[in-house]
Formats: C-alpha cells, structure tokens, sequence
C-alpha cells in the first residue's frame, strides 16, 4: 500500500467554511489540501443558493453585535460579482414603538452608519423599499448563492489538491503529525495542521481525540413561492430583502407575468432529517404574511415552485466556534455557522488562517479582532478551566454551556 500523502494544512469539509478558509489559505500563498465526504462542494447546508447577509442590529449580547458588523463588512469585500446587494429591510417588532430619534442613536452606537443601517418611519419605508411598516433599511444587505460561492472559490489551482468522497472518521497525533484516518481505520492523510470545517459531524470527529463540542442539529426549510400575475399579494411582494420572524428574498417577475419569491425558513431544533415537509412550508405562508404585513392575504395563492432544507448546525451559545483548539495543538475548528454561514464564513477565513499561519495580533486587531472578541469565538470558551492556564487546559476537555444571552 503506497504511504498516506502529508500536507502542511488540510482543511476537513468543502462547504462554504472550507472552501472560504482553504481559499484564504492559498491568498496567504499557502499549499492546501481539501478533503470532503462528497463529490463535489457545497453539498451540504452550503446548497443553500438564497443566503442572506446583513449586521444584527436587534436584541443580542453586545459581542454578537460587534462580530457581526465585522463579520459582514469582511464578507462584503470578499465575494464581488457572487454578492448580490438588493437591500434588506427589518421591520419594527410588532410589541415595539418605533422612536427614530431612539433608533437613530442606537445604531450610532452599534458603530452603524447610514450607509450601513438607517430608521425609517412607514411612510419613508413605503417609498423606499415598498413595505409600509418601520423599522431599519440596510442599503448594502446582500444575498449569496453559497453553492456558486464554494465552487468558484474551489477552482483548480497549482496549490490546491481536493480530495472528494473521503469521509474522514478518526484523527490521531503521533509527535507532532496528524494523521486522518477513514472508516476502517484506514490511514488517508497526515498534516501538520487540521482544519475541521465539517459542521455537525466535527462533533463525532472530534470525540476521537477526546474532545466533546456542543453542538446540536436545528433541520430548516425554505420555500419558494410562486404568485399568478394578477393575484393580490402581487401589489404586496417586496422589492427588498426582508428579515424579521423569518426572512425573504425580494420577489422576482418571469417572464410570463407570475413572480417567484423565497420565504423562510422553519427552524426545527435537534432535528436533522432532510425530506421536506408540508408543515415547514404552511409554516412559512404564514411568516410570508407576517413579514409582508399582508394578514388578510390568501395562503393558497402561495403555491409551492419549490424548497430548500437544510440542517444548521448549532453550538450551545448560538455563537461559531473558530480558532485553535489549544488542547490538541495542530488543530483549528471552524464550525457551528448556525444561520450565519456567509458572515461566519468570511469571519473564519480571517482568523483561522491569521492562526494557522501564526500571524501578529496586530494584523487581527486591524480588522477590528479585540481579545474579548476572540475569547468569544474560540473552542476554549466550553472548556471546564477555560481561564486557567494552557497547562490545566489540556487534561480537561468536559463541556460547559456559557450562561450568557442566546444569540439569535
Ligand atoms: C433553511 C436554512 C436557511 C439558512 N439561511 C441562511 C441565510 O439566510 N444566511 C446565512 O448566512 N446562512 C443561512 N443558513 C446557514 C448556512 O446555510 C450554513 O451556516 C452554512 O451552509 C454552513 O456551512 P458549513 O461549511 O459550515 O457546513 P456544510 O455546508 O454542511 O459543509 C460541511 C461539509 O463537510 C463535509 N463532511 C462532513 N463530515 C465529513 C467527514 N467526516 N469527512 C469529510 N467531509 C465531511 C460534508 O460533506 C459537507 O460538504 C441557512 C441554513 C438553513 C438550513
């Protein structure tokens, strides 16, 4: 048998995480070798073709609110032609007064510009983006095709070897090197450096060096509608994005008169099967109505023209995990994107290879990556003695669920 290939860097899993952290990699002038239980890219969550990005400026913790306005000015400048930038509108919450004035400073405060994130009251919403309700326009709101986005970043390269339908199912250390194994124990790869960016399935990945994640699965639909030209919801379908309980797509005109429009997405925690159900899309009819302000509309002139499902996959704080596991040198994590997959994407790419290639703090904190902010994000944050020295860090790898706010 000829002997497992080494690499320098392997990177786990060819979705959207993968793929943005191991084209990074090869920005950074680096050898990559991708490996990925499928064959091809983005098969996984990262099929998702209507991702849509934007800052949180709702409830959250205040770090949550700071990584994402960071996160999404990364992920603006990363994507070009794939970022389709149409705008997204989030209204006020239904038990809440909207005070401009109040909104106003609150997203000062966030760091927000008005070029980022502006009140509106109803009637300046009703002209410009045709939602007659207030809340807070995000002109540079964008949508992604993660599918599109993985592949072109995956492309052939002199420096980039893919490996596809290779399930890595067990990793190993013998001093110093990585070896990635298959199902049958079988040797495929070693590495110096391992990159596990394969969302749910990091967890039993990692239980085989010892490491427990808390992760859990959370099955999502979205439908895709289809309005026949001269329906009333035709005269509410927005132009915008729209993100509150739930989120869409603005609509889109066909050629035959009739508009297509993306609504989601149910959010069916510790669930993971993937057919699709007629309660997810009665489900989001239902959100359809909420985010249009269309109470009075007709469900079943919502037709169903199709679906996407998908399973997020959570962490026990609904933050990412990214960064170096310092129990296990070698080996970084990029995983628990939850419903964030184009901002935690660009965000891994920055600080996974920043720590893969053992970068300056300097060169973190220009992007706006203050310690606190790292702590938040790193594996080590569910760790019994995460604030104890790396030494206590390395016998004790037993979960801990922070008792901070949910993130959304
Ligand atoms: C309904 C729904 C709506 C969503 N809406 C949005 C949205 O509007 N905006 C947004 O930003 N995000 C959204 N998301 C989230 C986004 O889709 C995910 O966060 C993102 O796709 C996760 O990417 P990933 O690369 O971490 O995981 P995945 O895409 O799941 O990739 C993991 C990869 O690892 C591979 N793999 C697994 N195990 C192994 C192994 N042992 N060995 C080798 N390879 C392995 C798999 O084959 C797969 O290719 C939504 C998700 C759902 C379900």
């Amino acid at each position: 048998m000829s002997k497992p290939q080494h690499h320098e860097i392997v990177v786990i899993g060819a979705g959207i995480c993968g793929a943005t952290i191991a084209n990074e990699l090869l920005c950074r002038g680096k050898s990559v070798c991708i490996v990925d239980a499928a064959h091809s890219p983005a098969t996984a969550c990262s099929s998702h073709a209507y991702a849509i990005a934007h800052p949180h400026i709702g409830r959250g913790s205040p770090r949550l609110l700071r990584l994402t306005r960071i996160a999404f000015l990364l992920a603006e400048a990363r994507w070009g032609k794939l970022w389709d930038q149409h705008g997204i509108f989030q209204p006020t919450k239904k038990d809440r007064v909207f005070d401009w004035a109040e909104m106003s400073n609150y997203l000062q405060s966030l760091d927000l510009d008005e070029s980022i994130a502006k009140p509106l009251d109803a009637q300046e919403a009703e002209k410009m983006c045709g939602i007659k309700q207030s809340g807070v326009w995000l002109p540079r709101g964008a949508s992604l095709n993660l599918s599109d986005a993985s592949h072109i970043l995956l492309q052939d390269h002199e420096r980039l070897t893919c490996l596809w339908n290779t399930k890595i199912s067990k990793l190993e250390e013998t001093n110093g090197k990585w070896h990635l194994l298959g199902n049958s124990n079988e040797a495929i790869l070693s590495a110096d450096k391992v990159v596990v960016a394969n969302a749910m399935d990091s967890k039993a990945l990692l239980s085989t060096i010892g490491i427990r994640l808390p992760l859990k699965p959370v099955r999502g639909q979205l439908s895709i509608f289809s309005i026949k030209k001269d329906d009333p919801w035709v005269e509410k379908l927005p132009r915008v994005g729209i993100s509150g309980d739930g989120y869409c797509l603005p609509a889109q005109l066909l050629e035959d008169g009739s508009y297509r429009w993306s609504v989601g997405s149910s959010f069916d925690e510790g669930e993971d099967d993937l057919g699709p159900r007629d309660g997810s899309d009665a489900f989001n009819r239902e959100q359809a109505q909420g985010l249009v302000n269309f109470f009075e509309g007709d469900t079943k002139s919502l037709e169903k023209a199709g679906d996407f499902v998908g399973v997020r996959c959570v962490a026990g704080d609904r933050l990412p995990i990214i960064g170096a596991l310092t129990q296990r040198p070698g080996i970084f994590l990029a995983t628990a994107l939850g419903s964030r997959g184009v901002l935690w994407s660009a965000l891994a790419a920055k600080l996974i290879t920043a720590q893969v290639l053992d970068d300056d703090f300097a060169l973190l904190a220009r992007f706006g990556f203050a310690a606190d902010l790292l702590a938040a994000l790193a594996p080590a944050r569910f760790f019994a003695g995460a604030l104890a020295a790396p030494a206590a860090l390395a016998s004790n790898s037993k979960p801990i669920f922070p008792s901070g706010p949910k993130a959304k």
